[in-house]
């Protein structure tokens, strides 16, 4: 096994899936791989347990700002 470049379904950054986590998803009996990157997961994590979609803290002052252009999702 082989750490194995993946890009991130979310914020569309590589990421690695080390050896490691590779082991780990084997071990859950996790079949696919992973689509996003720790960043990504760990802030969706996040975001499940405050019971909102994280995204309060951006004041609305910028205008014209299409900065963000990947996927965007609601759950
Ligand atoms: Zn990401």
């Amino acid at each position: 096994m082989q750490d194995r470049p993946l890009s991130c379904k979310d914020c569309g950054r590589e990421f690695m899936f080390t050896v490691r986590e590779q082991e780990f998803f084997k071990e859950k009996g996790f079949d696919n791989d992973p689509v996003r990157c720790p960043d990504c997961r760990r802030a969706k994590k996040q975001a499940q347990r405050s019971g909102n979609d994280g995204r309060g803290s951006y004041g609305g002052g910028r205008s014209g700002g299409n900065n963000f252009n990947g996927p965007r999702k609601r759950y």
